[in-house]
């Protein structure tokens, strides 16, 4: 709804062009088979294609690190917090 989008606007502030968690190989996640990041990401910011492949984007983002900690092994993640003003706001009203 108009509403929720609003909301999300006000609590989220999108770096355009500079998402602050990247996926290094993307063929790397194609052939991960647990694909973890897809179910335990609280936020949904990945998504299991029919493809096989998975699609992050990280508007949205709860920073809370469960990608970056499930991912680590595999050296897959370029995971940065967000550039000051940018990324979840916490202060609400
Ligand atoms: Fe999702 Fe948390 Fe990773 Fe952000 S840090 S993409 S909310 S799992």
């Amino acid at each position: 709804s108009k509403i929720e989008e609003k909301l999300f606007q006000d609590r989220y502030r999108v770096d355009s062009g500079r998402p602050h968690i990247r996926i290094k190989d993307p063929d790397h996640c194609t052939e991960c088979l647990e694909k973890q990041c897809t179910v335990c990401c609280p936020a949904g910011c990945y998504t299991r294609e029919t493809n096989g492949k998975v699609t992050l984007v990280t508007d949205g983002c709860l920073e809370c690190g469960t990608c970056r900690i499930i991912c680590q092994d595999s050296g897959n993640l370029e995971w940065e917090w967000p550039r000051g003003g940018f990324g979840i706001l916490f202060k609400f009203g």
